[in-house]
Parts: C-alpha cells; structure tokens; sequence
C-alpha cells in the first residue's frame, strides 16, 4: 500500500495499516514528515477536543457530521486521547474542551506518529513528491513521481491535505490528481470577501481608505500571515484588495484559533524612524499644538482618535507636554493598530475549509473513493468545515485511522 503524503492523518493511516500486518510505503515531498502538524496550535497542537458525546461532537461540523458518523464510531476523541496517552504522550484539557500534548510541544504528537511508523515497519521516501495517480479502468493502481519513477501498489491512500500554506507541502496536488481522475472536487468557497471585527471605532473610521498599509495576521498571538496594498475601513470591519486578497487565508486561520489583524498604519517607515520623525514633529513645528492636530497632518483625523484611544493618550495634550512613553505607544499604535476578527462577510458560517473532495464521491465507512477501487483519501483532502478546538486533527486521526484498518492487508 502506498500513502501520498507525511501529514497527521497519512502517518495514522500507514501506521494503522502496517501495524494490521499491511506493506506500507510513505511518500513525502518534503524532506521531513509533519511540517504543517508542528505548526498547530500555535506550535502546541491542539489535538483534539474533548467532547466525548458523539451528536454533540458531530454537530460541530456541520454538514460533514453526517458523513463523519460511522467513522467516529469506529475512531472518536476517546480513541485518539487513549492512542497517544498508551504510547507515553500525557495530555491536558484546556478551556473550550481543547486537548493538548502535556509538553506543550506539537513535537510530542510528531514523535508518537513517527515512532508508530518504525514500530510497524513502514517504508519512509522523503523528498519523493507524486505526481499522478496510475489508473488502469477504474482502479488506482500506483503512482507516479515528479522524478518519473512509478510505483505500483493494490491501494492508494491520498493523505497529501489542502490547498492552505503552500509552503508547508499543502498545495493543492491531491485536489488535482482527483480532478484529473474525473472526481469532483469543491473548491467554490474560496470567495474573497470583506472581514468582521469586533471593534466597535471601525465604525468612527468607515470609509477611510489607506493607500499603503500592512496587514499581519495573527493566531493566538502566533505570527501567521502578512499582506500590504491598499485597506479600507467599512462600518462592520476592514474591506479593499489588500484584505480581500488575505481573507481566504483568514477564514481558514479563524478554524485554528482566534485571530487578530494589526493594521501597520505606515510600513514605510520603521518603527524606529517613525518614533524618531514623531519626536522631531512634537518637539519641532507643532510644539504648541495638541497632539491630536500634530497628528492629524498625518493621517485621518477620525484615525487620530484610535491610535490616541489605543495608546491611551489624551487627544488635547499639548505636543511639548507629550512624554517619551506616550510618544513610543502613539508609535506601536500606528504600526500596529489591533482588530479581533470574527468572522468573513458574505459567507453563512463564520468557518470556512479549503475546499476539498465533495463528500458524495467518497464511502463514509471506509474513505474510499467510490468510482475508483484502491483509493482511499483522508484528512484535509476531504471538503469538510471544522471550527476551531482541534476538530480538524481530530478528522485526521479518523479518517487515516478508519482508512489504515480497511485497506486489504496483503497490500
Ligand atoms: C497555522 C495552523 C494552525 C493549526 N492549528 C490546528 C490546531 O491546533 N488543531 C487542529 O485540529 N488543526 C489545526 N490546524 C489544521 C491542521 O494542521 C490540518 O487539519 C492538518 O495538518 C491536516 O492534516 P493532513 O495530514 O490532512 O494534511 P497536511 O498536514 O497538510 O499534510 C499533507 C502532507 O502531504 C504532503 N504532500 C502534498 N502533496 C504531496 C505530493 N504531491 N507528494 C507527496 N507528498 C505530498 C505535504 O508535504 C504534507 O506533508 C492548523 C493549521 C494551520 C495552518
């Protein structure tokens, strides 16, 4: 049996499988398994959720919880919580249910997986990106790699995960070498849409366009993703190309944690030379004015207001009565304006997933491909919506494990 992919749920399918007695091949394009995995969670990894009441779990995804039933039977968050905790890894329970390795290290949760993979015997290539599926009538037969090379195999399991973080190994293969097989593939929600906040001065500002800001995205405090070009201050939230061109990516961020976008109000400058240009205008030609006039020479004055509220300065302070702390948080506050961000506007749920295989091509009781004999496929490859909690590894742990414990063993 050949895995296409060293995500979460490739190595629980081929260790699942090679520990059922099955010959397992892992192929990785990456030089090392798991990137994306030690990413999760801020680099803690939340694994899953402690909800251990089955419609209650369900629920929490949507129209994918129905699809999700007999594969959560087989493999739930009991399973995956005794899996890891049965091969050394403690866990902890944090608010809203989350399960994290007691380590704090998404590196524990990568370690368990690799060492299961030793145990059972499977053959890991890394550097070895598909290419193709083999097909010979409707069965997959094998694979294809970049290099030329084929390999043939009785099953095949697509674990190669979504089109989120290219430069993780997710790009996108898996959803082509489907499309190229004839299967159906659901990608329509990728729409670029405008973004909710939660704060309430938005609406003080709306209608403010900035030609030039920087937008950094951030989840649970972690530096996830950075944008610039032109911004735009609507009365619910942010909108312009830059953010319509990031809010896929947000979308997808808001399935992982909560996310805040602080909005660089002036990237042309360092915050260095900005505090030092600050300090020149303060105590050079606007001395005698207050500090919401000095600054609304360069910006907004509607603005003014919030990065002063932000960097909890009075606006009235004459500029010469401005200290150096209040002139460094004006600075941070203009290189960093915080916005929490709820959800995307213009699509229904407040998650959105990458996309991924329609679900009526695929058998809920085994994650095969129905048209195709031999192809099984797993983790993000599926088009399911997952909030936020550890729900999205937790259909990896599922879905490879149900897929591993059904190939044929002699594989
Ligand atoms: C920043 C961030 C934080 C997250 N935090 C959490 C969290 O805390 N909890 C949670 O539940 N989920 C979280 N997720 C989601 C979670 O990471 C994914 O659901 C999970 O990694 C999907 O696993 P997978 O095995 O399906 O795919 P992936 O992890 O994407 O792995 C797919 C693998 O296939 C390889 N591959 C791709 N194409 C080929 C090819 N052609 N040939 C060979 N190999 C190929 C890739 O290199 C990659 O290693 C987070 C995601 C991100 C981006």
């Amino acid at each position: 049996m050949i895995v296409i992919g060293g995500g979460p749920a490739g190595m629980m399918a081929a260790g699942r499988a090679a520990e059922r007695g099955a010959r397992v091949l892992l192929l990785e394009k990456n030089q090392t398994l798991g990137v994306k995995l030690l990413l999760t969670g801020g680099g803690r990894c939340n694994l899953t959720n402690a909800t251990f009441d089955d419609r209650a779990l369900l629920a929490r995804y949507g129209k994918g919880g129905e699809f999700l039933f007999s594969s959560f039977v087989q493999f739930g968050t009991e399973e995956t919580i005794g899996f890891f905790n049965r091969r050394g890894m403690a866990t902890k329970v944090e608010p809203g249910n989350r399960v994290f390795p007691f380590s704090d290290s998404a590196r524990s949760v990568l370690e368990v997986l690799t060492h299961y993979l030793r145990e059972g015997g499977v053959e890991v290539r890394s550097g070895a990106a598909v290419e193709a599926l083999l097909r010979e009538e409707n069965a997959v037969v094998g694979v294809r790699l970049a290099s030329g090379e084929e390999i043939r195999a009785g099953a095949v399991v697509l674990a190669a995960g979504g089109a989120s973080r290219p430069e993780t190994g997710s790009s996108g293969d898996a959803f082509a070498m489907l499309r190229a097989l004839g299967v159906a593939v659901n990608t329509e929600r990728s729409a670029l849409v405008p973004v909710a906040v939660k704060e309430e001065w938005v609406k003080d500002v709306q209608g403010i366009s900035l030609d030039d800001a920087k937008a950094t995205v951030f989840v649970d405090g972690k530096k996830e993703l950075q944008g610039r070009g032109k911004l735009l201050f609507t009365h619910f939230g942010l909108s312009g190309p830059l953010i319509l061109k990031m809010s896929r990516s947000i979308g997808e961020l808001l399935s992982y944690g909560s996310v805040v976008i602080r909005i660089d109000l002036m990237p042309q400058r360092e915050i260095g030379a900005l505090r030092e240009f600050l300090h020149e205008l303060l105590r050079g030609e606007a001395i005698n004015k207050t500090i919401k006039n000095a600054l609304a020479t360069l910006m907004p004055s509607a603005l003014v207001d919030v990065v002063l509220a932000t960097a909890n300065t009075a606006a009235d302070v004459p500029c010469h009565s401005v200290t150096r702390e209040q002139r460094h948080a004006i600075a941070e506050a203009i290189k960093g304006l915080p916005l929490s961000t709820m959800h995307l506007l213009g699509l229904e749920k407040a998650i959105v997933s990458s996309g991924g295989i329609d679900l009526l091509e695929v058998d809920q009781k085994t994650m095969r491909v129905r048209s195709h004999d031999g192809l099984y496929v797993v983790g993000d490859v599926l088009d399911i919506d997952r909030p936020s909690g550890g729900f999205s590894l937790q259909v990896c742990w599922t879905t490879g494990w149900v897929a591993g414990n059904m190939v044929p063993c002699k594989v």
